[in-house]
């Protein structure tokens, strides 16, 4: 196989047609093997169905079908596990990142490359805050983090075997794979492109979605919140002992001292406010690490028409 193309799909019945009809389109101009895996992620409309049909239809497309709603970055994973080809493209189900953008990532990776991602120089039809949020997490995140991550950059990419197999070493059950293949490092390079609309349907990634990529992006690349919630620790404790200095100052040597009540309400609540600050910051650490130790697997697949049932891929 030369060539897989990993899409993840929740609720995209009104996308499936024609995304599926643009890259066979475009798959049929590349002189190469190629699959299609739709990877299903707990969908509630006929998605299951139409990739079900689709598959049934070409030969090149499959399907796989999880218990329940993963989540985008473990159904891309689920689909790097199962595939075959020797480059695999990682793609949008909603239309968003333009299959016609493929042949060029293939050609730029057969130059000598490990991984091309496809970078945004636009964006259309996404609200003014969610790109301010965009812009604001990817540089903060570049800042914070030890690892080069691509500033406005999604998944939509494409990678040599050498980096699935890399990625199949990386077991975190909190996933951020784009940071993750920057880890891995290689050459890696990208192209640009005009992110469109999504075509139909609604957004699966919720705002609490979102924020928990972005927190995983965070904890999983930087040690900086804790390193902040130490420093801030000491900071915070530096200012309370000059106060303490001051008010045992005042109570013995001056005159009016009695009144202290705001001060001491306004430091109470302070410092309970940094320490739970810092608490929670080494809590969303600590969660992670629970995560990880418990060790389950990553996803459960219901049915797929890649594997026998009872296969290693069946609850990796
Ligand atoms: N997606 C998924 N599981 C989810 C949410 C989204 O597999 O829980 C898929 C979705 O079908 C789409 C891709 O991930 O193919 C990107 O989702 P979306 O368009 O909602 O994200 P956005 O483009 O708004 O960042
Ligand atoms: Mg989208």
């Amino acid at each position: 196989m030369d060539l897989s193309v990993v899409i993840p799909i929740y609720n995209e019945e009104t996308n499936l047609s024609a995304l599926n009809t643009r890259l066979t389109a475009v798959l049929n101009t590349l002189p190469l093997q190629a699959e299609i895996i739709y990877v299903n992620d707990g969908s509630q409309d006929k998605s299951l169905e139409l990739m079900r049909h689709l598959a049934a239809h070409d030969p090149r497309v499959h399907y796989v079908n999880f218990s329940r709603n993963f989540g985008h970055q473990i159904a891309i994973t689920a689909g790097l596990d199962i595939c075959s080809g020797a480059a695999v493209v990682v793609m949008d189900g909603d239309l968003q990142d333009p299959p016609e953008l493929i042949p060029e990532l293939y050609a730029k990776l057969q130059e000598g490359y490990e991984v091309v991602y496809a970078k945004r120089r636009s964006r259309q039809g996404e609200s003014a805050v969610k790109k301010l949020t965009a812009k604001f997490f990817y540089r903060l995140l570049a800042r914070i983090t030890s690892v080069n991550i691509p500033l406005d950059t999604g998944d939509f990419r494409i990678v040599s075997r050498k980096v699935v197999r890399a990625l199949k070493q990386m077991p975190e059950q909190n996933k951020f794979i784009r940071g993750q293949i920057s880890w891995i490092g290689y050459r890696q390079t990208f192209l640009e492109f005009d992110r469109s609309e999504r075509a139909g349907g609604t957004p699966g990634y919720t705002y609490s979605k979102l924020i928990r990529l972005a927190m995983d992006g965070i904890t999983s690349f930087s040690d900086l919140p804790l390193r902040i919630a130490s420093i801030g620790g000491f900071a915070v404790s530096g200012v309370a002992f000059a106060v303490m200095l001051y008010a045992v100052y005042a109570r013995f040597f001056m005159q009016n001292y009695g009144v202290g009540w705001p001060s001491l309400m306004v430091s109470v609540l302070f410092l309970g406010g940094v320490q739970l600050m810092a608490i929670g910051i080494i809590g969303e650490y600590i969660a992670r690490l629970g995560a990880n130790s418990r060790q389950r697997p990553l996803y459960i697949i219901d049915d797929t028409d890649l594997a026998e049932e009872g296969s290693e891929y069946f609850g990796r």
